[in-house]
């Protein structure tokens, strides 16, 4: 077995400590980054993000830079200011306010090279700082 030495510049002090869920073939960065806060939820780094690129993409360097240009400095805040869940895919709640978390729809899918968010979701306008 090949032991990986990731050689980053900043300790992952959190980092989990064994078999973190891969991102499923064709899986986009959003969608991946989504579903494992959904279950391990945010250490306030873009831990999922870099696996996903480290993963899928190791060759994505921008990747953080492009998410930070756009206010997702962790993996929650991609969500909160960056990307939103394209409104026709929320469903909305008794109260007619989409349900959160939504049910989210499978990853519509991108391009072996591509580190660009499916066509599930959409910037946000206004980031809300
Ligand atoms: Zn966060
Ligand atoms: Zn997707």
């Amino acid at each position: 077995m090949d032991i990986r030495t990731p050689d980053d510049r900043e300790p992952r002090v959190t980092a989990p400590p064994t078999a973190l869920p891969a991102p499923a073939v064709g899986e986009c960065v959003l969608c991946y980054v989504d579903r494992m806060l959904e279950r391990f939820g945010c250490d306030t780094t873009l831990r999922w993000a870099c696996r996903w690129r480290d993963v899928r993409l190791p060759g994505a360097t921008g990747l953080e830079r492009r998410l930070g240009a756009r206010g997702g400095f962790c993996d929650c805040e991609i969500f909160l200011n960056g990307w939103g869940l394209r409104p026709d895919l929320q469903v909305p709640g008794e109260d007619g306010e989409p349900i959160w978390p939504a049910p989210r729809p499978p990853c519509a899918g991108v391009g072996r090279r591509s580190s660009q968010g499916c066509a599930n979701w959409e910037p946000r306008r206004r980031p809300r700082w």
